[in-house]
């Protein structure tokens, strides 16, 4: 039997536990690992026999427990190498100056010693270091790179034994590197990420096999593209973002960059982008179907539910298909496949 609880799922953050009789993996961890661990509990998952923390990508809602949970709790990492080498730009505090900050700074030393000799024009080529900085990007509010609250890390870095704290933010135990494209086993599960369209480093998502079953996790995508519409298919757990009303969002609250970043390939699923797809392509073998990362600013549960079930309800013989709604606030209830 293969158990999957989802903790969260949102801008706020997103976790999730899949657990066979052997083992026991994390996918994401975008509370702080007290939240995840508490959720864990709370949900029959202990944190002690953790095999691994598969990451999606760098953006905070998926990483804020990252490295306390993989520090405290001794999880093996799994993530791309950009995606690794972006979430340690991101916790490693930046020593670089803004272009603007280093300009004044040469025009300053400039002034200083201009009475001596005259100073060349500044070259596009003198920023490329600056520009060889990268900069998260978001794809909501919330997802923006900030950086790690320094008293919540300070707080949890109490959790730690004294031998495994480091003063090294971007420190891990173990890490591992996985391709997109390329499966690999983790115990009794296989893992096999693919490519998903999203601003972010090396985005993936994940078909998970165990145990004859198969899950497969889709969040944070622009557009479904034909290679995620090739993994989604023969999925018994078919976890997919519904992340915002169209209408909602062009009427909402986000500034006007935002709401078009959400709505660009590289942004996140509409419902109706869902719709289309479970109207027009899925292959209707699932037997749930879990609308993931709703937006609580542009999005309401019941909307995305109708809009997946209007268009299941338009194909015969799919009505089998179980919909369940994944939340911010509370784990979904444990779903045994
Ligand atoms: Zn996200
Ligand atoms: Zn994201």
């Amino acid at each position: 039997m293969v158990r999957v609880t989802i903790l969260a799922s949102g801008s706020k953050g997103n976790c999730a536990v899949v657990t066979t009789s052997r083992t026991r993996i994390v996918l994401d961890a975008g509370l702080s690992c007290r939240e995840i661990v508490k959720r864990m509990r709370l949900c029959g998952e202990e944190p002690e026999n953790l095999d691994a923390l598969l990451i999606t990508h760098e953006h905070q809602d998926h990483v804020q427990g990252l490295s306390v949970l993989a520090r405290r709790w001794n999880v093996p990492v799994y993530a791309t190498e950009a995606t690794h080498a972006a979430w340690k730009r991101w916790v490693t505090p930046r020593n670089t100056m803004s272009f603007k900050a280093w300009l004044e700074a040469r025009r300053q030393q400039a002034d200083m010693s201009s009475s001596s000799e005259a100073k060349p024009e500044l070259q596009a080529s003198d920023i490329c270091d600056t520009a060889a900085v990268p900069s998260l990007t978001a794809s909501e509010e919330q997802e923006a790179a900030q950086p790690l609250n320094p008293a919540l890390l300070e707080a949890e870095r109490e959790l730690f034994p004294p031998d495994v704290r480091s003063d090294d933010p971007a420190y891990l135990p173990c890490v591992e590197h996985f391709r997109a494209g390329i499966s690999f086993d983790i115990g009794d599960i296989t893992v096999m990420p693919f490519t998903i369209p999203h601003d972010a480093a090396d985005p993936v998502g994940f078909v998970l096999q165990a145990e004859g079953m198969r899950i497969v996790v889709a969040t944070d995508l622009g557009y479904m593209p034909p290679n995620v519409r090739m993994h989604l298919r023969g999925a018994d757990l078919l976890m997919i973002e519904s992340n915002h009303d169209v209408e909602m969002l062009r009427d909402g609250p986000y500034p006007w960059a935002v709401k078009q970043r959400v709505l660009s390939r590289v942004g996140h699923l509409s419902n109706d982008a869902v719709g289309d797809y479970l109207a027009e392509d899925y292959d209707g073998g699932a037997r749930f179907v879990v609308l993931a990362h709703i937006s609580e600013s542009n999005n309401l549960p019941e909307l995305a539910r109708l809009s997946a079930e209007r268009a299941l309800n338009g194909r015969m013989g799919l009505l089998g298909n179980k919909i369940l709604l994944a939340s911010q606030s509370t784990p979904l209830e444990s779903i045994l496949l």
